[in-house]
């Protein structure tokens, strides 16, 4: 549980994120992707490694689609937040 009995709170594992309102995007580093956008969500992340995987020690190991990398950046966001800015297919120069 992310409760700590002196009322602080312990985000660690995925169900923590989800729990505390955080949203977990990824993007591949791969070569030839640029930091494409994986179709992966908290939510997906819960459903396959479940909610006590510890995501700060650990972080899943998951393939992009695309390109077959294994090179995953991780994105915490705050849900509720509509001004998430756009992760769109960006070209970085
Ligand atoms: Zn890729």
């Amino acid at each position: 549980m992310g409760h700590n009995p002196d009322g602080s709170i312990t985000v660690s594992k995925l169900g923590d994120y989800a729990e505390f309102g955080y949203t977990l995007s990824a993007t591949c580093e791969g070569f030839g992707c640029s930091r494409r956008p994986l179709a992966v969500t908290l939510e997906d992340l819960i459903r396959i490694f479940g909610p006590d995987w510890p995501f700060v020690e650990r972080k899943p190991r998951i393939k992009c689609q695309v390109c077959g990398s294994n090179r995953i950046s991780w994105i915490i966001g705050m849900s509720g937040r509509e001004d998430r800015k756009t992760l769109g297919h960006s070209h970085t120069p």
